[in-house]
């Protein structure tokens, strides 16, 4: 499997976005089902996700908080509504900050939000210049995810909340499985997936302190197959992008891998690091 580069990736978040948009709404990520027969509507599932991420973020009126890997907006327009923080998103697809930037011009909002493009691994901000940093389903595209753990350590305050969201592996993939996951990953670029202990070690040896790890895989696993079948709904306006095979190879796969006991999706909660000297 090629590892595909953050170039690549945002290129194929240009093409996706506007049929992922119409297929499960603004929330580019994974729904939370509090049980496994909730049955949640695709949106009302993705908010919940969104808001579970909200909640775990420590962040008064006021604050300035960045979203890492922001999607068209929808979570960081939540977060400053509903926290009244000053919210700066950043993602590498410049098709996703366009639509986020426009939709600002539509809403009111009670603080200052901001879009622009950048690189996770890189970002273009001073150390400490963040009071709190949310990264919602998007480590798991960096090639280099230490690099952007690093990253979000460097630019958050000391002691500004930090919390992640992502797929990680529940338990170690027996050899059996290998090669669906190694197959679900190519098909919906995951690029790094690890498991949840060593994603939280990574955390740690970034300079964040961890301070809570909470394992929500049993609450976003039935969203996988709701997500499978949007994307199989929408084969009329994305098959013609990434093709009809690999559009049912995502789905199928998707369906399949979240049947496994290894499936995982992680919360990692934490703070920016007190620096000595
Ligand atoms: N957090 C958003 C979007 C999740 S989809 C939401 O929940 O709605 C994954 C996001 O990660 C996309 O916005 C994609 O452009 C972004 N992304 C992927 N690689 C990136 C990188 N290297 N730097 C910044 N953003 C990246």
């Amino acid at each position: 499997m090629s590892r595909q580069t953050a170039d690549e990736i945002g290129k194929f978040y240009d093409d996706v976005t506007d049929p992922y948009v119409q297929a499960w709404d603004g929330n580019l990520h994974m729904g939370y089902w509090e049980t496994p027969d909730a049955a949640p509507s695709i949106t009302e599932a993705t908010e919940r996700l969104t808001g579970e991420v909200i909640s775990a973020l420590r962040a008064d009126p006021g604050d300035r908080v960045l979203d890492v890997g922001c999607g068209i907006g929808r979570p960081a327009l939540r977060l400053a509504r509903e926290r009244k923080v000053d919210v700066v998103g950043v993602s590498i697809s410049e098709q996703q900050i366009e639509i986020a930037n426009a939709s600002l011009t539509s809403v009111s909002l009670p603080s200052r939000v901001s879009f622009q493009t950048a690189d996770a691994m890189d970002l273009p901000f001073p150390d400490a210049s963040f009071d709190a940093v949310m990264c919602l389903e998007v480590l798991h595209h960096m090639p280099d995810r230490g690099r952007a753990l690093r990253e979000i350590a460097r630019v958050v305050r000391p002691g500004g909340s930090v919390v992640i969201a992502d797929f990680a592996l529940r338990a170690p993939v027996p050899e059996r499985h290998r090669d669906l996951v190694d197959r679900f990953s190519a098909a919906c670029n995951l690029v790094t997936l690890t498991e949840i202990d060593e994603y939280a070690r990574e955390f740690t040896v970034s300079g964040l302190d961890l301070t809570e790890v909470i394992d929500i895989s049993d609450q976003v696993r039935p969203s996988m197959s709701q997500h499978a079948a949007a994307v199989r709904a929408a084969r009329g306006t994305l098959g013609p992008i990434v093709g009809a095979d690999r559009l049912e190879e995502m789905a199928g796969l998707t369906d399949r891998y979240a049947a496994l006991p290894e499936f995982g999706y992680v919360v990692l909660k934490g703070n920016g690091r007190l620096r000595s000297g």
